[in-house]
């Protein structure tokens, strides 16, 4: 019953860009919007941006109305949910995605990532577990999808293509690499509760972020160029990479970041 590949029914086979499917999706196939119903989503840095500019929230509100936290799987890292609502709905477990109405999605064009895939899962949060092996997909069955039943064909690259799936990668591709490190290190390697939560405050909370560069000691502490810094006050994007090239170093002390030399006593603490 859910999106996130990794927790469904999951079809062993791996899928390259160039595997073959049948599959459409449409107002018209009897199983419309069931799929966003009794879900498991994950969301992703980019997701949390579309979806909180989408409703004119900030990242804060939006992380309170409608994520809820979870750990993710081999990686022991704190990472947010699609909260979803209590409906009255025989056909289901009672549980559907807030964005969810009779016609479709409410937020169709900003939707996650993981939707986009569906009804394809790509290995990156669910199943990578080492950062050199290639990127794969797989078909996520269930029984209530009868989109196989259509006729229309896909590559798995059309169909990244079509619902627009390759600029969402494109934007979270560090954050990705992040968890998928992570997940490879030996189970008794963990970080700090003060790493995880400066992982949460970049990957999640994009508008606190901002502040905690701005208004703490940050740029006390670290060099940032002045480019840079117009950069990342006026693009969200952008503020994401910095963050991210941040916690590369502070996670696994890669990267240029630099400590000034009056900074290295001072903690990381939003
Ligand atoms: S965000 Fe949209 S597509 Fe995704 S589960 Fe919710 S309603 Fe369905
Ligand atoms: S065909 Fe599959 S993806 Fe489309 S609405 Fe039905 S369950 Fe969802």
């Amino acid at each position: 019953m859910d999106k996130l590949a990794g927790m469904a029914n999951v079809d062993p086979v791996r899928l390259g860009p160039k595997s073959k499917f049948k599959f459409d999706c449409h107002p018209g196939v009897k199983c419309f919007t069931r799929c966003c119903k009794d879900i498991n989503i994950i969301l992703t840095p980019y997701d949390i941006i579309r979806l909180k500019n989408r409703l004119s929230l900030s990242s804060e509100e939006f992380l309170a109305l409608y994520t809820e936290p979870q750990i993710l799987e081999k990686t022991d890292l704190p990472v947010v949910m699609l909260k979803l609502l209590d409906v009255d709905d025989p056909e289901s477990e009672g549980k559907a995605c807030p964005f969810v109405r009779e016609n479709g999605c409410l937020v169709y064009e900003d939707r996650p990532t993981t939707c986009r895939y569906y009804p394809l899962g790509v290995a990156t949060l669910s199943h990578k577990e080492d950062p050199d092996v290639e990127e794969f997909y797989f078909f996520v069955n269930e029984p209530h999808c009868l989109g196989f039943e259509e006729n229309r064909e896909w590559t798995v690259s059309q169909w990244r293509e079509n619902q627009g799936v390759d600029l969402h990668d494109a934007i979270n591709a560090e954050w990705t690499e992040l968890v998928v490190r992570k997940r490879s290190f030996p189970p008794n390697m963990q970080f700090t509760e003060q790493t995880k939560k400066m992982f949460f405050l970049v990957s999640y909370n994009i508008d606190k972020f901002r502040e905690f560069v701005l208004e703490s000691s940050f740029l006390q502490r670290y060099e940032v160029a002045a480019a840079t810094l117009e950069e990342i006050k006026n693009d969200e994007i952008a503020l994401l990479r910095f963050g991210l090239q941040w916690l590369k170093w502070l996670l696994f002390k890669e990267g240029d970041f630099k400590i000034k030399a009056d900074g290295a006593g001072q903690s990381d603490s939003a």
